[in-house]
């Protein structure tokens, strides 16, 4: 028992979301840790127990079954000893949008898009009424890359950090802090739908989340750790806000106007 909070991770149980329990364990925290792989999740937690001495449940569920979904909901809703939640379970499905099975792409946007939504929503309320937590979303750079050949998958990362920004800014007030984290390529088994020779340059794993952790320590509302010059980042953001300030106006644009 330890006095630091719980982390709930999900998708604890390979890659990202693995090295985050092992990183969050080494700091001394209890874990919940969710994935389907039982044997993965045994298998990490014995060695992470032997190695750290933190306390580890596994809650094995499929984040895409409705039932299972949300027994995490209320594990996260009525546990008050979890303090921090990751949200990291993701997915994709190979193909093209026209080649791709519309069910396994509804699935997709489950695992991706709603299970992040849910999780944060069933954490959040109990979170900003005790005024303090974490919640940590695993969205992509690829959230910026629509014309990048990944539709579904685009989409629901830019939903999750889309999601995360809104309630950083809505949530940050109350002592609750919400961080998106957006990855680049990195090594992990999710590149196994891509052809070797096809893959680009891949960041390791425990690169990536040791750096996303020093984003976290900084309280950061996106954290970026495969993008070196900030300032890329901070003129998007600022190209964006001189845009919507443009959008103020009750008379559509002059190149719009119906020619007579
Ligand atoms: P990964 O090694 O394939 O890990 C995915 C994790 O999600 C596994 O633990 C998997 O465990 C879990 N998962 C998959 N389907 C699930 C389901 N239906 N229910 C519950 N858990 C499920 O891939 P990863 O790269 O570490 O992915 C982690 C996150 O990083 C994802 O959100 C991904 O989109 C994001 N990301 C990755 C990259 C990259 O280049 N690797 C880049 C940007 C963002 P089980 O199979 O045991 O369920």
């Amino acid at each position: 028992m330890t006095s630091k909070p719980k982390v709930l991770i999900t998708g604890a149980s390979t890659g990202i979301g693995a090295v985050y329990a092992q990183r969050f364990a080494e700091r001394g925290h209890d874990l919940v840790l969710v994935a389907r792989s039982v044997d993965k999740l045994e298998a990490s937690a014995a060695r992470l127990r032997k190695e750290t001495g933190v306390s580890i449940e596994l809650l094995p569920a499929d984040l895409t079954d409705k039932a299972q979904l949300s027994s995490v909901e209320t594990r996260l809703r009525e546990d008050a000893s979890i303090g921090i939640l990751v949200n990291n379970a993701g997915g994709n499905v190979g193909g093209t949008f026209v080649t791709q099975d519309i069910a396994d792409l509804t699935k997709l946007v489950t695992l991706n898009a709603t299970s992040v939504l849910r999780l944060a929503h069933a954490v959040a309320p109990r979170f900003a009424e005790k005024g303090e937590g974490a919640i940590i979303n695993i969205s992509s750079v690829l959230a910026l890359a629509p014309e990048w050949a990944t539709s579904v998958y685009t989409a629901t990362k830019a939903f999750v950090l889309s999601l995360s920004q809104a309630l950083h800014g809505e949530l940050a007030p109350r002592g609750v802090y919400v961080q998106a984290v957006a990855p680049a390529a990195t090594r992990t088994d999710l590149w196994n739908l891509v052809e070797e020779d096809k893959r680009p340059p891949l960041m390791e794993v425990s690169e990536l989340v040791d750096a996303a952790l020093v984003g976290f320590d900084r309280r950061e509302a996106v954290t970026i750790p495969h993008l070196h010059d900030e300032a890329h980042w901070q003129a998007l953001e600022a190209a964006r806000k001189v845009l919507l300030q443009d959008t103020g106006h009750i008379t559509a644009a002059a190149r719009y106007a119906a020619s007579k």
